[in-house]
């Protein structure tokens, strides 16, 4: 059977809506929007427009994944971070809004020419959000995923190819992507560690929403018993691959600032800050190794 673009909408709409997806109305539009190549101006012109066969099932086989509970953002393929649009997969985590107060702390003290490292980089969002805003001497991002390492190449990849990043089309350094549990295969200093390692307590992840329980990477939201495993080796390792004015920034859960300050204060780490969120939650916590 022939669809308009009106006649699929409302049947990728109702469809989401007996599934009980909240945003079904704009799930349905997006993933509408998406396959068909249409903008809302086109659509609001002609409703009525002729949808080809093909892409009408690929349509209704992305509505019956978005019913299932699969995030929207692994069905198109992409989610927006700091103004970039960031390609994701089933092996990364969907980089979240909160995320950006992370990135902009970081780019407040971040000297020109600065060594980063992204620990538990992803997608390599933070990293790359950083290096297309500022010119860094050096990038390199860490993750225990293969996988996830190779999202983070085809974001720079994307990113090199975007004239808007001039800095990083026009031979920026290069970003060393390396696979391995933490600081193992590190052996350069950095003025620069920032990091949005998982930290959901593992007896709480089974009360996350679904959508992120089933189908983010458990492997990218499990801080182990108290959520505050990777904050500890991270900390307990960080002063030997810092230089000399080094800074350590961390994205945390809404109750462990006080938990993550003590850690970096035992470590030795001065001029201890927290930043909030959006919502007023304590979101980062920052420190300078000297
Ligand atoms: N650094 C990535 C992000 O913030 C991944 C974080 C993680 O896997 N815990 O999105």
């Amino acid at each position: 059977m022939s669809y308009t673009l009106k006649q699929l909408l409302d049947e990728g709409t109702a469809f989401l809506e007996n599934k009980g997806i909240m945003d079904y109305k704009t799930d349905a539009w997006y993933l509408l929007s998406d396959i068909c190549h249409v903008r809302r101006v086109d659509y609001l012109i002609d409703p009525h427009m002729p949808v080809d066969a093909l892409d009408a099932e690929r349509y209704m086989d992305c509505i019956r994944r978005r019913g299932d509970g699969c995030p929207l953002q692994y069905i198109t393929g992409t989610q927006e971070f700091m103004g970039i649009p960031f390609k994701v997969n089933e092996h990364v985590l969907i980089p979240r809004l909160d995320t950006e107060i992370l990135v902009d702390t970081v780019l407040k003290y971040l000297p020109e020419e600065a060594r980063v490292l992204d620990m538990c980089t992803g997608s390599g969002c933070i990293l790359l959000s950083i290096m297309a805003s500022k010119k860094t001497a050096l990038g390199h991002g860490v993750d225990v995923s293969p996988k996830a390492l190779k999202v983070a190449m085809e974001n720079e990849r994307q990113l090199r190819e975007t004239a808007q990043y001039e800095y990083l089309s026009t031979g920026g350094p290069a970003v060393k992507w390396m696979c391995g549990d933490l600081f193992e295969n590190l052996t350069d200093t950095y003025d620069v560690i920032v990091s949005n390692p998982p930290y959901i307590p593992s007896g709480q992840i089974s009360g996350l929403m679904a959508e992120v329980r089933a189908h983010e990477p458990y492997l990218a939201l499990d801080g182990k018993e108290d959520g505050l495993f990777f904050y500890r080796r991270i900390i307990a390792q960080a002063a030997d691959f810092l230089s000399d004015n080094g800074m350590i920034f961390f994205e945390i859960g809404w109750d462990q600032a006080e938990a993550v300050s003590e850690l970096l204060e035992s470590a030795g780490f001065h001029q201890i800050q927290v930043r909030k969120d959006l919502a007023g939650l304590d979101r980062v916590v920052f420190a300078s190794i000297n």
